[in-house]
């Protein structure tokens, strides 16, 4: 599968470091190409055709995680433009920029990272190659005519760059249609991408080591297995001369202050019990470690213990490790966190609930414990507040599909069924499936008998913007 691809990606993406050509300046004529509000336009209907193929986490905290992460490094960006960070559970190390903003990072990349500062180099990397608007010079320079040709194309290369089956029968089309498919991350672009990604790392207080850190691993890792390369570098060509590159530059920097990074050894340690396939032999390894590490790494440890525990529908014993953590560090969130979703796998949702409540308080809007509260307020009849809770959330998360998809519970549950087709069509559309969409809002329409309100004026709105995308980005 992977072979197939290896030469159109070559064509795509792939300047061989053998063949070394200089290339012309390509100077800032991006917006001549593709204007902000198009990039936009052209992200989200990349995101989700995306979302129809692969599998992007939907794990609150997850998500949550890297949305902060990728904040971090572009409150520093000075940029006009919009980010939106996402993982993808896939072992593949591999991480992308596409259109509008919308960064992906896949778990592989993530577990292999050894410091939160070597992710966030690979994460700063993507944010430059965005700000620097590389993506549309490269379709300028490839003179690529149509904006929805390239919708297809970016998708289908990402697809391809992730090994998927789908991506095949993508490309075919794609490249049916398409004259001149040319795009080239060049090593010019790697090298700016590079260096604006260290002066983000930098502004942010990650460790701009970090960088020469991980791309020397990975770069090593890549010779080692070479029929297995790693996809990353095939995007984003990695040559010896970058990696010094980079360390040069790291070494003219201060020294970065240490930080708490507890956070995102937990995130890694959810990744890896998540992606368990035995959770005996998950418990056993956690057990083990629990008995051998040094105490200051004990508690991510028991996280992981906890979890698997859980996992394996252990709710006493997790709890029990879960509770022996809150006490050592109360104000550590990801514990309460765990704390009500075990309580609330076990069923008992008065005490999940309780502990939503409680930290919605000092917590207001998070993530996981707004989407976790809203999903027991169903289960307890309690609807009503549900979806109050879901309209004010979405404010925050408007392209998240499963909150749609809660919304649509809720509002069923309340009886309010149009309300309940509307999110259904959200959930549909932004999962990739807009005739699915279209549908639900026509369902939805028709049980609204009253012609020319408020809400159904609204509604066919929504239907003519979501038959229009399926036009324009087919
Ligand atoms: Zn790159």
């Amino acid at each position: 599968m992977q072979y197939r691809f290896a030469t159109l990606l070559l064509l795509l993406f792939y300047l061989p470091v053998t063949q070394a050509i200089e290339l012309p300046d390509i100077g800032d004529t991006s917006e001549s190409f593709l204007s902000l509000s198009e990039d936009q336009q052209l992200g989200a209907a990349f995101m989700r055709n995306l979302r129809g193929a692969l599998n992007i986490v939907n794990d609150p905290e997850i998500e949550s995680y890297i949305i902060s992460l990728g904040k971090r490094l572009t409150t520093n960006s000075n940029s006009q433009q919009q980010f939106h960070f996402f993982v993808i559970n896939d072992s593949n190390i591999n991480a992308f920029a596409g259109p509008g903003g919308h960064i992906g990072i896949n778990t592989g990349l993530i577990m292999t990272s050894e410091t939160e500062s070597e992710l966030a180099s690979v994460v700063a990397h993507e944010i430059a190659h965005v700000t620097q608007r590389h993506l549309a010079r490269a379709f300028e320079a490839a003179q690529e005519s149509s904006v929805p040709t390239a919708a297809a194309i970016i998708a289908a290369i990402i697809l391809a760059s992730q090994g998927s089956e789908m991506a095949t029968a993508a490309l075919a089309t794609v490249l049916a249609s398409s004259t001149q498919t040319r795009i080239n991350f060049t090593r010019q672009n790697e090298k700016e991408a590079d260096r604006i990604g260290m002066l983000l790392l930098a502004s942010s207080n990650f460790d701009p080591q970090g960088m020469p850190a991980f791309f020397e691993r990975l770069y090593r890792h890549n010779k080692s297995y070479d029929n297995q390369s790693i996809e990353f570098l095939r995007t984003h060509p990695l040559t010896l001369s970058r990696v010094s590159d980079t360390r040069n530059r790291a070494a003219q920097y201060p020294l970065a202050m240490q930080y708490d990074q507890t956070n995102y050894y937990l995130i890694k340690t959810k990744i890896e019990v998540l992606n368990s396939h035995d959770n005996k032999i998950s418990i056993t390894h956690f057990k083990r470690l629990l008995e051998t590490k040094p105490s200051q790494q004990q508690n991510i440890v028991r996280y992981g213990y906890a979890l698997s525990l859980a996992r394996a529908n252990q709710f006493q014993q997790a709890m029990k490790q879960i509770k022996m953590l809150i006490e050592q560090e109360p104000e550590r969130i990801n514990y309460q966190v765990a704390a009500a979703n075990i309580a609330y796998t076990a069923g008992d949702l008065s005490r999940a609930a309780m502990i939503c409540k409680e930290y919605l308080k000092t917590y207001p809007h998070h993530h996981a414990l707004s989407s976790l509260y809203s999903r027991i307020l169903i289960k307890q009849g309690n609807a009503k507040e549900s979806s109050a809770l879901l309209y004010e959330h979405l404010r925050r998360h408007p392209l998240n599909p499963s909150l749609y998809r809660l919304l649509a519970q809720a509002e069923h549950q309340n009886n309010n069924l149009p309300a309940s087709h509307e999110a259904l069509a959200e959930y549909y559309y932004l999962t990739g499936l807009p005739h699915s969409g279209i549908e639900q809002l026509k369902l939805a329409l028709n049980l609204l008998k009253t012609e020319n309100t408020a809400a159904t004026a609204k509604i066919k709105y929504r239907k003519t913007q979501m038959e229009e995308a399926l036009q324009e980005f087919k």
